[in-house]
């Protein structure tokens, strides 16, 4: 069965890690019709809008979408692409390579983050020069559905359970909701979960990241506690990231558009590269997906590396070397 798949490089050094893992995929020569779509800065500055429609239509219509990184437009790009799929979860592993200088190379965990509500469900007032209000949603539906995917991701990933962070002894009716409806889930499916405070996770996860595998979060949680845990794993490079939905994906690497390095030729394309890694996993390409990381693995252990990782070499150097090791 050959699979659709839209690509959206956007801005900066996306224009230069989605080629990249590109790259990457088309060397496997898999059943896939790759469509190229555009979005970001410099769509808002030649059209008046960052997110054209027909880029839209292809998040919405297609397998997968593969995609870079937005700019100054990035609220308005990536928010309206996840809903374009329907995401519920953000799977955000966060792994320590050999050999990658990390503050704790022991950390190995995955982030399953709610994606559609909490503080982020857009619905802020100013009531006053004086006042400003938000006001978090949190649903049992898909706080349900969140844990539904955690429990299967629990399963087939061969996990003893998972963790649920959150904050319910404070955000009573909120958090609690959030906890009950996901341990509930998870009850019925006979799936172990723990609970954790999230202010105390912040700070097991530094002093001894081993203690978790799989850690289910409120959407600001998972942001928040995923940027912290990149921190231990050696930089926003590094890190991939799954928005899945019931019937597609969209699979982009964690860090933004990195003005600060665009155009140089020297960002660093693993996060890139995992994710479409995670993209053919998600398409059922397990195999080939493997295959990809244990080439990531073993470039990044021996291998060309970009500056980011204290080498010297271009993203191109490091994509050639990982499709050699292919
Ligand atoms: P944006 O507004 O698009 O998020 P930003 O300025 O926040 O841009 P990020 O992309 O979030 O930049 O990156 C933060 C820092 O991490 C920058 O210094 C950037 O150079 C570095 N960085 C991020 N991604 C990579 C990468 N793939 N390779 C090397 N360095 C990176
Ligand atoms: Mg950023």
């Amino acid at each position: 069965m050959t699979h659709e798949i839209v690509v959206i490089p956007g801005d900066g050094i996306g224009q230069e890690v989605t080629p990249a893992a590109v790259r990457v995929l088309e060397f496997l020569d898999l059943a896939f019709e790759f469509h190229e779509a555009d979005a970001g800065d410099h769509v808002l500055a030649e059209t008046g809008e960052a997110l054209p429609e027909e880029t839209y239509e292809l998040a919405a219509s297609t397998d997968a979408t593969l995609f870079g990184a937005a700019g100054e437009t990035a609220a308005d790009v990536i928010l309206p692409l996840r809903t374009a799929v329907d995401s519920f979860v953000n799977v955000r592993p966060a792994t320590a390579y050999p050999g990658v200088d990390a503050l704790r190379p022991e950390t190995d965990l995955v982030f399953l983050r709610e994606n559609t509500e909490g503080v982020y469900s857009g619905h802020e007032d100013r009531l006053s020069d004086d006042l400003s209000t938000l006001t978090r949603v949190v649903t049992s539906s898909a706080s349900e559905r969140l844990a539904e995917f955690a429990c299967e991701f629990v399963e087939d990933g061969g996990y003893d359970g998972f963790h649920v962070a959150h904050k319910a002894n404070v955000m009573r009716e909120t958090d609690g909701r959030f906890r009950d409806s996901v341990v509930s889930v998870a009850e019925e499916r006979g799936v172990e979960t723990e609970e954790v405070l999230m202010d105390a996770f912040a700070t097991h996860v530094c002093l001894d990241p081993t203690q978790f595998d799989v850690v289910v979060c409120p959407n600001l949680a998972g942001d928040v506690l995923s940027d912290l845990a990149a921190g231990l794993v050696g930089g926003l490079g590094m890190l991939p990231s799954a928005n899945i939905g019931p019937d597609r994906g969209l699979f982009e690497p964690v860090h933004g558009s990195a003005p600060d390095i665009a155009g140089e030729g020297v960002a660093n394309p693993a996060a890139t590269i995992v994710s479409a890694a995670m993209m053919l996993e998600y398409l059922g390409h397990d195999d080939e997906g493997q295959r990809i990381r244990d080439a990531v693995e073993a470039v990044l252990e021996d291998g060309p590396r970009t500056p980011d990782l204290g080498g010297d070499a271009s993203t191109e150097d490091v994509t050639d070397a990982v499709i050699e090791r292919l």
